[in-house]
């Protein structure tokens, strides 16, 4: 039984690297038939904020993944933390440690003055006197003094790590009896029955303390594995000055979860030279030892290229659904299949198609002196003049290719190409000098609004 969790921090949004580490989980959950867990890490009060949790949570229900059972906050899991805090102090595993700030600050000085690394000298680990009167203590765990830690990582391999360099009797909880970070991730993902740990490779360097929680408590080791971060082009950690970091913000520019989704799995893991994959074919093909050990670089273009095409391949209906978020109402709107039709090859994003469809429902505001100067040549007004005559002449006017033969007598009456007509009419329109096709345009906003956009350019 594979169990899985993604375990966000709500110091801040949902963070796409957050959203890819949490896809790979889910997904290997999925495939396994096994669960897939999400806990909420709030057990840091001064940072955490519950509004950044709701919009986590929030973020995590836009892209669909769903997650089993109820979201697990560490915040109302206090007491459990305790029982094993006290648990391993009683088993002498754990110990109190009342040094001051200033006598902490004094070793770290001392230390930092000897070029050795600042870290805990276990002057409390065998203490068994009278704690100096009004000191509060924390709570230190006893980490081994020598020898090494190995993380065995899916990912990156065996990756040893020297006790003496990194760990010493970390605090496992604060003076106010709240636990620390790595005591709580360990707890939990124990006690949850976490038996596949995938996460980002800053938290690698965290495994070794969590693994000497897990061993003091005598709970089984997870597998881990560490995926390497998302980078940009200059091969350093993603910031906002690259692209949005924010899931959400991918939302609000347009973006479907199944393209971004489509994106995150690729970021790092590939099959062959496969691009597109659905859902389905994620789950058949993901495995996490698969995933690439160098970091994987952002593409925007990538992901405006995939989200096309899954726009493009959607259904109207569900198009017009999403839409509705862009401001677009086309439920009842008699041409929507033809609208979107037209847009829907066109745009890279729904917002970039919500503008397409309002720039054909919405009458030009006016017209650019430059477009004008380059479409609507002298012979333009009498090229409309007789398009709008032979309009009025047509009788049924219902469907793009009814407005195409009215177009095309119009050409071939007065032996002029396509474009005689073409430029100018796209101005009329929609105005300016590149679009979806003006047969379609005419279809959707119906003869009538045609006649008057022409003749508003044309006494313009
Ligand atoms: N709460 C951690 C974070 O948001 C992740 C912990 C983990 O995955 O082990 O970075």
């Amino acid at each position: 039984m594979v169990v899985t969790r993604f375990a966000p921090s709500p110091t801040g949004y949902l963070h796409i690297g957050g959203l890819r580490t949490a896809l790979l989980s889910y997904l290997w959950a999925r495939k396994n038939n096994g669960t897939f867990l999400l806990r909420i890490e709030d057990t840091d009060f001064s940072r955490n904020d519950e509004a950044a949790a709701l919009a986590i949570v929030e973020a995590f229900k836009w892209v669909g993944l769903q997650h089993d059972g109820k979201i697990e906050y560490q915040s109302s899991r206090l007491e459990i933390y305790k029982q094993h805090i006290q648990q391993l102090l009683n088993e002498g595993k754990a110990y109190k440690c009342y040094m001051s700030k200033e006598e902490l600050e004094a070793l770290r000085e001392e230390q930092t003055q000897r070029k050795e690394r600042p870290k805990y000298d276990n002057r409390y680990r065998e203490f068994t006197g009278t704690p100096p009167e009004g000191r509060e203590a924390v709570v230190r765990i006893k980490a081994p003094l020598e020898g090494s830690i190995t993380v065995h990582d899916g990912v990156k391999g065996d990756v040893v790590f020297n006790v003496h360099d990194i760990l010493d009797d970390f605090i496992i909880a604060r003076s106010d009896g709240t636990p620390t970070y790595n005591f709580v991730v360990a707890v939990d993902d124990a006690l949850m029955g976490v038996t596949d740990v995938i996460r980002g490779d800053d938290h690698l360097s965290n495994t070794p303390k969590q693994i000497v929680v897990y061993q003091a408590l005598g709970f089984p080791i997870p597998k881990f594995f560490h995926v390497p971060m998302i980078h940009n082009h200059d091969g350093k950690k993603l910031s906002k000055r690259d692209g949005a970091t924010d899931v959400i913000a991918y939302k609000t520019m347009g973006y479907t979860p199944e393209a971004l989704l489509n994106f995150l799995v690729r970021l790092g893991w590939s099959h062959g030279d496969q691009e597109i994959f659905s859902m389905v074919e994620m789950l058949e093909l993901f495995d996490p030892s698969d995933i690439n050990r160098s970091a994987s670089v952002y593409n925007v273009e990538k992901l405006d290229w995939l989200n096309s095409h899954y726009l493009k391949n959607m259904t109207n209906e569900k198009l017009c659904e999403l839409l509705e978020f862009h401001g677009v109402m086309l439920i009842s709107h008699d041409k929507r299949e033809i609208l979107l039709d037209a847009v829907k090859e066109r745009a890279k994003t729904l917002s970039e198609m919500a503008m397409l469809i309002s720039e054909i429902l919405v009458k030009p505001a006016g017209f650019e002196e430059a477009v004008l100067k380059k479409g609507y040549k002298e012979d333009s007004k009498e090229v409309l003049e007789k398009f709008s005559t032979a309009l009025r002449a047509a009788k049924e006017l219902h469907l793009p290719s009814d407005y195409h033969h009215v177009m095309e007598s119009v050409v071939t009456e007065m032996g002029i190409g396509f474009g005689k007509i073409g430029q100018p009419l796209r101005i009329a329109l929609l105005g300016k000098l590149s679009g979806p096709g003006l047969d379609s345009v005419m279809a959707i906003i119906g003869v009538e609004e045609t006649l008057e956009r022409i003749n508003t350019l044309i006494s313009y």
